[in-house]
């Protein structure tokens, strides 16, 4: 198991959360690397959104791992002096079976695994996964075309698949816990205000907790959104129980790799 608490205790200058010309990121692991140096980070991971069973553009394909993995290792004799680099992808949990607890997951030589929730199963075919995870016009789209216009379903499921991620495990960091609530927010003013709405946050935490999963601190919205993932209103429960937690910018383009983040350490810190 991966000890995230020796980083953060540490350093502030750090980012576990990475996209690059391996899934849907901007630049290349290099440009990456050479523009966290220049920050003064002392350790990054590479998450590639993983090889996924659904048609998806954003994720990595199961041929290019390898080469995934040698660019890491080549990465790694060049600068791994002045930086600590991990392998590691963002694991999609799909279904029962196919996220990060699979045995192809568990077999790849990663030194972390993040678990997160993209994509949720159409209202009337279960076995049609949509991803709900993009920019809000694609999204509300989606919610007439597969869902029926049923926010409320869209959300409770989201948080249903993160329950089924949780219990299977198979992975180290939570990703973006409650992302569902941006779009959802965008969709259904407040809707992220209402207490069965708060409940499923709340009740997620509780089984993050009891499984001593890593909590990511999603920074990647703060620019833009004016959001975290976990939205700053649970930051103070983060707190309360001492959860443990790591601050990723999710960056996909280099110029974004401390973006949000921090912002994020400093409100933790005050609370
Ligand atoms: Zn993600
Ligand atoms: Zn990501």
């Amino acid at each position: 198991m991966f000890v995230f608490n020796k980083i953060t205790q540490e350093t502030d200058l750090y980012n576990l959360h990475t996209h690059t010309q391996f899934c849907d990121g901007h630049a290349t692991m290099e440009e990456f690397v050479t523009e966290a140096i220049a920050l003064g980070f002392t350790h990054l991971g590479f998450t590639p959104h993983s090889p996924i069973s659904v048609e998806s553009p954003c994720n990595m394909t199961r041929e290019s791992v390898q080469q995934y993995f040698d660019e890491l290792e080549r990465l790694r004799r060049v600068y791994g002096d002045r930086i600590n680099l991990y392998t590691s992808m963002e694991i999609d949990y799909v279904s029962v079976g196919d996220g990060p607890a699979s045995d192809y997951f568990q077999q790849l030589p990663l030194d972390y695994r993040i678990g997160s929730v993209h994509f949720i199963p159409a209202i009337d075919n279960p076995s049609e996964m949509v991803d709900i995870d993009g920019k809000f016009q694609a999204f509300k789209a989606r919610i007439g075309k597969y869902f029926g216009n049923d926010i409320e379903y869209v959300v409770k499921k989201f948080f249903s698949q993160m329950m089924a991620m949780v219990d299977e495990g198979g992975f180290d960091i939570v990703g973006h816990m409650d992302k569902i609530g941006f779009n959802a927010s965008q969709y259904c003013p407040d809707i992220d205000e209402e207490h069965w709405y708060d409940k499923l946050v709340i009740d997620l935490f509780e089984n993050i907790m009891d499984h001593h999963y890593t909590i990511e601190i999603n920074t990647k919205a703060w620019l833009q959104r004016n959001r975290f993932y976990p939205n700053l209103k649970y930051f103070g429960m983060l707190k309360h129980f001492n959860a443990p937690v790591v601050v990723n910018s999710d960056a996909h383009y280099p110029t974004l790799l401390n973006n949000g983040r921090l912002e994020a350490i400093k409100l933790l810190n005050v609370l």
